[in-house]
């Protein structure tokens, strides 16, 4: 598997977006930031958690062959117990992330999406988007209250995030799929150009593979926001987007 990758931070304040990968897998986790003024319980932030988060599934995949959601659920557990002495793990505004993950297994390749970041696979021109789009789906429609989604939150009937509860990992898209060529990772920070401003996978996958690379990739949403500001939400997010060639099986979608 080749791997490239790039992340741009949206504003001044820390990027909370962070991806890694491996010789044959790739994470991609974007932190939630948290609303003004509301105490989390945790002393150390969501850029600490990402990262507390993504360097327990790194080790979670380099050192077992676990299926990605029994990685993922050990991976919440640790970062659970590197902050349980000083934070407070159940306050329902405790830090959270996405998660994103494919890995090259048995000739397939393993996906598992937890959140609002986007996986794409591709083979030849057929596309697989998978896309937990659940916490778009929360009663009443947008804008949600702030009791609401302390409610929800990884909660049946509700929408799923890593945090304070492994079994969220379990209530993840995941799959495999064997015959994909290509694979792509992104936050949501990238995918408001399919949400925002027009364009399909196959325009992502387009700048990703001939008109280059991540970077193009970041600095079309970038022109885009300047063209014309999102109606709300953010100007600039952080946009993170891992583009993987050279994956090998043949297609064999389970979910
Ligand atoms: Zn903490």
């Amino acid at each position: 598997m080749q791997i490239v990758s790039a992340t741009s931070a949206g504003s001044e304040k820390p990027n909370e977006d962070f991806a890694v990968c491996g010789p044959d897998w790739a994470v991609l986790l974007d932190g939630a930031t948290a609303p003004p003024g509301v105490d989390s319980g945790c002393i150390h932030g969501v850029p600490w958690l990402v990262r507390r988060l993504a360097v327990a599934i790194a080790a979670g995949l380099s050192l077992t062959d676990a299926a990605l959601a029994d990685v993922l659920a050990a991976a919440i557990s640790d970062t659970c117990e590197a902050h349980a002495g000083t934070c407070d793990l159940a306050n329902p505004d405790s830090p959270s992330s996405t998660v994103a993950i494919v890995r090259t297994r048995g000739g397939g390749l393993d996906y598992l999406v937890l959140g609002d970041s986007q996986v794409a696979l591709r083979r030849g021109g057929e596309i697989l988007p998978v896309h937990d789009d659940r916490a778009d789906r929360l009663p009443g429609g947008r804008p949600y209250s702030l009791g609401l989604v302390r409610q929800l939150r990884n909660k049946p009937g509700g929408f799923w995030v890593a945090s304070t509860v492994p079994e969220a990992a379990h209530e993840a898209l995941s799959g495999s799929a064997r015959g994909v060529t290509e694979a792509v990772l992104a936050t949501d920070g990238v995918t408001r150009l399919l949400d925002w401003y027009g364009d399909g996978w196959p325009d992502l996958f387009s700048v990703l593979s001939e008109h280059g690379g991540p970077s193009a990739l970041i600095g079309r949403v970038r022109e885009a926001e300047e063209r014309r500001p999102p109606a709300h939400g953010k100007r600039h997010d952080d946009a993170t987007v891992i583009y993987a060639t050279s994956v090998s099986g043949a297609w064999q979608p389970s979910r």
